[in-house]
């Protein structure tokens, strides 16, 4: 049967639903992604890629790849793939919606905490042995219950993260680009343009997806607009900040703090100067690492190639190509 080029081991049985189906895989078992040359030599003679976010699939390689039929992301996001040069080549393209969804939130708001109550930093400081004391003024911090949480792409993972400053006693402010009359019924959220959350919130976290729209939408003027008390929260994609201005912002503390599981470039470099801000957190690109869902992420995934490889439509496509190059016979 097929041949899928498995870019990075995965959690769970995954593979095996793809060996269960006739498929042999060809799994790159490094701990980084495969280097481009690399990635290009195994595209060529597949037939199905198990991508990550770190595989970039340009043009070239998908025309280098004359039986591939599909990239099945491991990801909701696939700024990593244009989808309309996939769909002209006649390769599907898929993600992983709706399971990170719930998992990724919780890393949001554990980045909004931690971020509002100097978590990291306190556990910094105390395994240095600068716990001297109990202090009256040491610490001071940001309350969450009370407080204006907004929210920038209110999708998935956008509606979960205000399920959780719900449950916070949290007012939710909501800039998306089309509106969710039910969510606003269900949670109460309110919809307002992107200035005027960035104006009024004192949180703003960011979940819309990478795209030409969304690159660098959070840039200095948007900054200027927050709160000099406000917290910015990244899980979203490191571009969609304008990061030069974000450390000029923390510089002129113009906002109060960051806390971002995405970054430009990834990794961050040990030396740039976001580290050297004890008012940031950051984590390194995790928001959808628990062991459940990365399993699910990852036999979703799969089962998109053992659609796709038996002549059918995918369960997640995230692009239409008018003629899908041939099944396997
Ligand atoms: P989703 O359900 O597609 O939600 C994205 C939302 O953003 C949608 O509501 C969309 O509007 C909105 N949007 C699109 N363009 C916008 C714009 N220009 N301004 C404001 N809102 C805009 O996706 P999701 O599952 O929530 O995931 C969101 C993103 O999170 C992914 O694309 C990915 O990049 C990132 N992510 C990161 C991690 C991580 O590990 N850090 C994990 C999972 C996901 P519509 O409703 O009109 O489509």
């Amino acid at each position: 049967m097929g041949s899928v080029f498995v870019t990075r081991a995965v959690p769970g049985d995954a593979l095996d639903r793809l060996a269960e189906a006739g498929h042999s895989v060809d799994l790159w078992s490094g701990e980084l992604p495969p280097p481009a040359a690399d990635l290009v030599a195994h595209l060529a003679t597949a037939d199905a890629a198990l991508a990550m976010v770190t595989d970039r699939i340009d043009a070239q390689a998908i025309a280098a790849s004359p039986s591939l039929k599909v990239i099945s992301n491991m990801a909701v996001g696939y700024d990593n793939v244009d989808p309309a040069v996939a769909a002209d080549a006649g390769v599907w393209l898929t993600n992983t919606p709706g399971v990170l969804a719930e998992t990724t939130a919780d890393l949001a708001f554990a980045l909004l905490m931690a971020a509002a109550r100097q978590v990291a930093r306190g556990d910094r400081d105390a395994r240095a042995g600068l716990w001297k004391t109990w202090s009256p003024t040491g610490y001071l911090g940001t309350d969450i219950h009370g407080a204006t949480l907004g929210i920038v792409g209110l999708g998935e993972i956008g509606e979960a993260m205000a399920r959780r400053g719900r449950g916070f006693g949290m007012r939710i402010l909501y800039a998306s680009r089309t509106r969710k009359p039910a969510v606003e019924a269900a949670i109460g959220a309110e919809f307002t343009s992107l200035d005027g959350l960035l104006e009024v919130a004192d949180f703003v976290s960011l979940h819309m997806p990478l795209t030409p729209v969304t690159r660098g939408l959070i840039g200095a003027r948007e900054l200027s607009l927050m709160k000099s008390t406000a917290i910015l929260v990244n899980t979203a994609r490191g571009t969609v900040i304008d990061q030069a201005a974000l450390v000029h912002a923390l510089r002129a503390a113009t906002i109060a703090a960051a806390a971002l599981d995405v970054t430009d470039p990834e990794p961050l470099p040990a030396s740039h100067e976001l580290f050297s801000f004890p008012n940031v957190v950051i984590t390194p690109h995790i928001a959808s690492a628990s062991l459940a869902t990365r399993s699910r992420m990852a036999r979703m995934a799969a089962a998109n190639i053992v659609e796709v490889l038996a002549g059918r439509k995918p369960i997640n496509p995230v692009n239409a190509p008018a003629m899908p190059r041939m099944p396997l016979t």
